[in-house]
């Protein structure tokens, strides 16, 4: 493999990792294998950003497209202090993968910058969006690439980074991102829809394991777009949630917590920390608290070799990407945990995003309802494709899903040819 230093970081070499595994059981060729190891193009930029104090502050940007081969790229953008190259290309992979299990006509790529959102005044967060969307701006564009909102970054990091898209256009560009303000042209249901998507993955994985939800015990780390929306949706199911944390720790409830007094709370405090009536306790308590159902909806590398073996859930969820090291997958395997992999369970986000595209492209817009019994019927058809895939070859509903996926890339590699 080709040494370049970022990409021996552990989230890319856990992607590598996955897909090599994947691979030898397609018996990819060698030549379409080579090429989907590394991402099409990578593209690093300093965005100096003037701070409210006066000083300039230079932070780090990406955006990384994985691969082109089915159509534009898709992915979202990421403000977090850990980001790096080495992360970000293995998102972007996983996006590929994601798309194309999904049968969305799109390549995987993600982009982000390296910096603190909570500690960054909106003004700040502004300049530096604007500035970092000129600096990738050869890289996006509606039939290009398609940025979305990820971890810290929201609707208005996207309306920002239309807005700049436009000034340089001179004209409104709406399918130049997704999870735009509805006033923009952002699509109904796409604020809730990773964390919807994933309660419509998990009615499937309860069906074909005999679980019933309704009396079912949900855990969700992160309590943001992904994880308080399942929260909530689940809870308004009647699902008793448990636990429930963020950022700063958890809060328990054996007999299950009210989300709706909850977000609330969350509302006025900015942490779920404090809620009248439940005990606090660490994320790393929360990962091994008894139910049925864990979600992990926060960051990658939560569940690992250290802690899998602690968990009790009967079905892992994963609403956050990459949540569960290889390892911990194993150990995962060996218990008989059912996990509903990332690339299945948090698909809902992009295949909104989708529809939100394509009501851009023709400047169109559908009903709420429309667009969720589209999503319902994605997200069923592709975990039964999953499940099937599964039980055909053997191997966890992981290894399934990514051989679907990359099945779907590879073929499309095939029958492109090879530009030499
Ligand atoms: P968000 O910023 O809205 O919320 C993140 C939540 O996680 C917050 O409650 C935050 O406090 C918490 N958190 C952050 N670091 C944590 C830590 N170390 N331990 C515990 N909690 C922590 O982000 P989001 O959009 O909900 O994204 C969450 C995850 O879902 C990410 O991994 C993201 O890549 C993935 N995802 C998001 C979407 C989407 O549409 N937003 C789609 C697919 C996947």
């Amino acid at each position: 493999m080709n040494s370049i230093s970022e990409f021996d970081s552990p989230p890319y070499q856990r992607a590598i990792q996955q897909l090599d595994r994947a691979a030898e059981r397609l018996k990819l060729p060698q030549a379409i294998h080579e090429r989907l190891r590394y991402p099409r193009r990578a593209m690093v930029v300093s965005v100096p950003t003037p701070m409210d104090d006066g000083r300039t502050e230079v932070f780090l940007g990406y955006r990384v497209h994985h691969n082109t081969v089915l159509g534009p790229t898709k992915g979202g953008i990421r403000y977090h202090p850990d980001v790096n190259l080495g992360e970000v290309t293995a998102l972007a992979m996983l996006m590929s993968w994601k798309c194309a299990l999904m049968g969305l006509p799109y390549g995987g790529a993600k982009g982000g910058v390296a910096c603190d959102p909570a500690r960054m005044s909106q003004r700040e967060l502004e300049r530096m969006t604007r500035r970092y969307t000129a600096e990738i701006i050869l890289l996006i564009g509606p039939d290009l690439d398609i940025p979305a909102p990820d971890l810290g970054t929201d609707e208005q990091t996207m309306a920002w980074i239309m807005d700049t898209y436009a000034m340089t256009q001179g004209r409104t560009v709406p399918g130049v991102v997704t999870g735009k303000p509805l006033l923009l042209g952002g699509s109904f249901g796409r604020r809730e829809a990773t964390g919807r998507g994933l309660v419509y993955a998990l009615y499937q994985a309860a069906k074909h394991t005999n679980l019933d939800l309704r009396s079912a015990r949900v855990v969700v780390q992160g309590f943001g777009n992904v994880g308080g929306v399942a929260a909530r949706l689940l809870w308004r199911e009647g699902c008793h949630v448990v636990g429930v944390s963020d950022a700063k720790g958890g809060v328990f409830n054996e007999h299950g917590l009210d989300i709706r007094q909850l977000l609330a709370h969350v509302k006025e405090t900015g942490t779920v920390g404090g809620l009248a009536g439940a005990d606090s306790i660490t994320n790393q308590e929360l990962l091994e608290l008894p139910c049925e159902v864990l979600i992990p909806a926060a960051v990658g590398g939560q569940i690992t070799d250290q802690n899998a073996d602690r968990i009790r859930a009967r079905i892992v969820a994963e609403g956050a990407n990459a949540p569960t090291t290889p390892e911990a997958d194993r150990i995962l395997e060996g218990k008989n945990v059912l996990v509903v992999p990332d690339i299945l369970a948090n698909a809902g986000g992009v295949v909104v995003s989708y529809f939100e595209w394509v009501q851009g492209l023709q400047f169109y817009f559908w009903r709420e309802s429309e667009i969720n019994s589209r999503l319902q019927e994605l997200m069923t058809r592709a975990f039964k494709n999953v499940w099937s895939q599964a039980q055909r070859a053997g191997g966890d509903l992981r290894t399934a899903a990514l051989i679907l996926g990359i099945k779907r890339v590879a073929e499309g590699f095939e029958v492109r040819g090879f530009y030499p």
